[in-house]
């Protein structure tokens, strides 16, 4: 058994639909469980729409879920072929309690993260029906499971966390049997809790129910279609002109995940490593090309750098104590807030009584803020960013320091981190200066490429 997943752009439109079911009919006889991203852009607007009713926008809301219905409709209807009818009566049906979940919050002028989830789950949940029709009218035997029925999570909606006992046990007992003598087509991002609130895993997050599920059966294989060539050296939309990375392991994957490279969400590896089961990243516009391969054991690589990973928006917090001058417990007592606010720190660097580090989730900076100032000086620097360099080889090479720092010799450095993993070099910059300074680390490390690793 293999599953493949298919992104919001590998899924946008009718056009794009029948090219995942071609890729799909040729992986048939291995067995696959296809995992589904919502179409195109519906996450986005059906968090909008949520904003807008929360806001008491009542029409404004239901213009944008307007919006997705009339894409739905029309996409999918055209690729249910005999099955149009049947899909249509599910489509209307979603949408009426969609269009009475909104009426509802814009009553109430209140969005809570489950409700949040309830209709950002709704275009999982349409998408999985639209494909699960398509593939049958392209003459696949084909199952749907609602993906709510897989995988089971806590209650921390809108971030849940999959309890994976639970979801492999589930897996085995309605993916496995389905998958024996049918396509299985299943929603990503959207989960349950044990007592049936619908939940979702975070944005990005089909990638991560596609490893589960793979984990899950023991699969041989989990594919990732999206809409570049693979995993590439830098982030295209940044710095143009990448080289593809042909193979690259679960830790160096990882931590590009981690450290902004949008092709894969964080999480995605784990489950993988766990069951040591081979990732590729593929292109669903070029299916021929050969994409990228995230295993235990790649090709060795001549370069110490295998990519630049990006991630904007970040804000860097410099706390400063005099009081803490030989005291202990000063890190601890900073660390217990932002773990008491559910907050992630990416970067840290320390002195006697300073400390400084970041974090890309803003949500409860004002209260962290406040319980810091007990016991320390705090400012702030917003839109900063973090550029890094990821390589299992950079703990062995002599030198990429000193190289970096040229590269970067115009640029402000705010704060340096050699990862604690060893396979990261991290700067933390300002955000205006990301673009060139991605640049120039690119060029200092890509200009010459191991063949065998590169492309
Ligand atoms: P999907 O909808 O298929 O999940 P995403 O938009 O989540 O696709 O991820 C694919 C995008 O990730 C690419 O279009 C690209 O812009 C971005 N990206 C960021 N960093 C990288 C990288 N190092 N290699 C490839 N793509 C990257
Ligand atoms: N549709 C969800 C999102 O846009 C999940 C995904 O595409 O991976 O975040
Ligand atoms: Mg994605």
């Amino acid at each position: 058994m293999i599953v493949m997943k298919f992104g919001g752009t590998s899924v946008e439109s009718q056009e794009a639909v029948a090219r995942v079911a071609c890729i799909v009919k040729k992986h048939e006889h291995r067995r696959p469980v296809v995992v589904v991203s919502a179409m195109g852009r519906t996450t986005d607007k059906l968090l909008e729409a949520a904003a807008e009713a929360g806001a008491g926008r009542r029409e404004q809301a239901l213009a944008l879920i307007d919006e997705v219905r009339t894409h739905h409709v029309t996409h999918g209807l055209a690729l249910a072929c005999a099955g149009a009818a049947e899909l249509d009566r599910y489509i209307r049906a979603h949408f009426e309690w969609l269009d009475e979940l909104i009426k509802g919050l814009s009553v109430v002028g209140e969005l809570s993260p489950r409700s949040m989830d309830l209709i950002a789950s709704a275009g999982e949940r349409l998408s999985s029906l639209i494909i699960t029709f398509a593939f049958r009218s392209a003459g696949m035997q084909t199952q749907h499971v609602d993906a709510r029925r897989v995988i089971v999570t806590d209650d921390r909606f809108t971030q849940a966390q999959p309890l994976l006992e639970n979801t492999y046990a589930a897996v085995q007992q309605t993916v496995r049997p389905a998958a024996e003598s049918a396509v299985v087509v299943m929603g990503g991002f959207i989960g349950a809790t044990q007592n049936g609130q619908t939940t979702t895993l975070g944005r990005g997050g089909s990638d991560y129910t596609a490893s589960i599920v793979g984990a899950g059966l023991g699969a041989e294989e989990i594919q990732i279609w999206t809409d570049v060539d693979g995993m590439l050296t830098a982030d295209p939309r940044l710095v143009p002109g990448g080289r593809r990375v042909k193979c690259i392991s679960f830790a160096e994957a990882a931590e590009m995940a981690y450290f902004g490279a949008k092709v894969l969400h964080p999480a995605t590896v784990l489950p993988a490593i766990e069951k040591n089961i081979p990732v590729l990243i593929l292109n669903s516009r070029r299916p021929e090309a050969p994409g990228t391969r995230i295993t235990s054991q790649p090709t060795p690589c001549k370069n110490p750098v295998k990519s630049i990973s990006c991630k904007r928006n970040i804000t860097v917090i410099n706390i400063h104590s005099t009081r803490m001058l030989m005291a202990h417990g000063f890190l601890r007592r900073i660390f217990e807030i932002f773990d008491r606010y559910d907050t992630s720190v990416d970067m840290v660097s320390t002195s006697e009584v300073s400390v400084s580090l970041t974090i890309d989730d803003r949500q409860n900076l004002e209260p962290i803020c406040e319980q810091l100032r007990h016991f320390a000086e705090v400012s702030l620097e917003e839109a900063q960013a973090i550029v890094c360099l990821v390589g299992e080889n950079i703990r062995h090479t002599p030198g990429i320091a000193g190289r970096a720092f040229r590269a970067l010799h115009d640029t402000n450095i705010r704060m340096i981190s050699q990862g604690a993993s060893e396979l990261n070099l991290g700067f933390a910059i300002s955000e205006h200066d990301l673009k060139p300074a991605a640049a120039a680390l690119h060029k200092e490390f890509f200009s010459e490429v191991d063949p065998a690793v590169f492309e």
